[in-house]
């Protein structure tokens, strides 16, 4: 992709996309490789650097660009744990005309579905449980007010989600977002407390749908150790050479303890 990149003609006619993605997995595989403090890196950084320099020339005015990663690392060169070098990314943005400054936090990556779909004018994904990050409000007017109006979308889509999962645990949590709702055609400014109640639902929700079922983990592990024991009893009875032998019991035992985190990733901090 890189070298596509860097051969071709980087961004092509224009009038015919309004998304380009491009998913630069040399960094991470350099940092797996060699880990992330060394000098391969730095000269696999140095080339992203002049990519982007690259692109940056070949945007015209209102073009937006965003650069993140999907996951940290650790100094070792690992990924896939909970530790926050792990879970924790940058995402840096460049719009020329200039984003506005506009008060925000580290955002979650799952915000940036409603940011995404604000910024290339589609309506927000149906299961979508991000919260729109403001700093990414382009339009004209009164970015507070408008950023407003698009929290109460945001808000509403999350309602009309929960309504369709109809959970009785969840029905405190819609009739806060109707209130809200209403709250909002009154005219009042209430864009804090809209952010503070998005805020709300998603930790409610993600909570809720990242518990750990210990039964069914007890299981699988049962199910695991049966099966090595299984591994050996037909190694004990089927074959005679030793060093097959330990090779296939070596394997086995190492993919037991082949465990990862993914679901820990997904902060990312902003660099407007
Ligand atoms: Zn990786």
């Amino acid at each position: 992709m890189t070298r596509l990149l860097f051969q071709g003609d980087l961004l092509g006619p224009k009038a015919e996309y309004s998304l380009v993605i491009a998913h630069l997995l040399g960094v991470d595989h350099v940092g797996h490789s060699y880990s992330p403090s060394s000098p391969q890196m730095a000269g696999k950084l140095a080339q992203m650097d002049s990519l982007l320099r690259r692109v940056v020339r070949e945007m015209d005015n209102g073009t937006l660009l965003m650069v993140l990663g999907d996951h940290g690392m650790t100094d070792s060169g690992n990924h896939g744990g909970s530790q926050p070098s792990e879970t924790d990314t940058l995402l840096f943005a460049y719009y020329p005309p200039g984003l506005p400054t506009l008060p925000d936090a580290p955002a979650k990556q799952i915000d940036l579905v409603p940011t995404l779909a604000y910024l290339l004018g589609l309506h927000i994904p149906f299961c979508n449980l991000g919260k729109f990050i403001p700093a990414f409000y382009l339009g004209p007017g009164d970015p507070l007010g408008q950023v407003s109006r698009i929290y109460d979308a945001n808000s509403q889509q999350i309602l009309q989600y929960l309504q369709t999962l109809g959970k009785p645990e969840f029905s405190s949590l819609e009739e806060e977002l109707r209130n809200m709702h209403r709250k909002y055609q009154t005219g009042q400014q209430i864009r804090e407390e809209q952010e503070t109640l998005i805020r709300k639902v998603q930790q409610v929700l993600l909570a809720q749908w990242s518990q750990l079922h210990y039964p069914l983990m007890i299981l699988g592990l049962g199910v695991l150790i049966a099966s090595f024991f299984w591994v050996c009893y037909l190694l004990r009875n089927h074959v005679s050479h030793p060093g097959a032998v330990a090779v296939v019991l070596g394997i086995r035992g190492w993919s037991l303890f082949s465990v990862s985190a993914l679901r820990n990733e997904g902060t990312i901090s902003l660099s407007l």
